[in-house]
């Protein structure tokens, strides 16, 4: 069986808009912005946002819902679903 997420709820929060209510960001921070070379991507929880607003985020290690280590489970750009200028 493919799973492409960690857990269904997972997907569900990341597919929706940026605007969309409770929502899950994968950003893929610069190099300069990296504070650990080994973890490219940051994981963040927003209450929904429009592009130029400043956004109120929560920057997370583990699944709100599986437990699933972040930073161990997603390792790939297709994950990325913004961009750094923008969260
Ligand atoms: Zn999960």
């Amino acid at each position: 069986m493919y799973r492409k997420y960690c857990c269904a709820r997972f997907g569900i929060r990341h597919e929706v808009s940026r605007e969309e209510g409770m929502n899950l960001r994968v950003v893929k921070r610069r190099p300069d912005e990296q504070l650990d070379a080994g973890n490219r991507y940051r994981f963040y929880v927003t209450p929904g946002y429009r592009v130029g607003q400043e956004v109120q985020r929560l920057n997370i290690r583990y699944c709100p819902f599986c437990g699933t280590d972040l930073y161990g489970f997603y390792r790939s750009d297709k994950f990325v679903n913004e961009e750094p200028d923008i969260l």
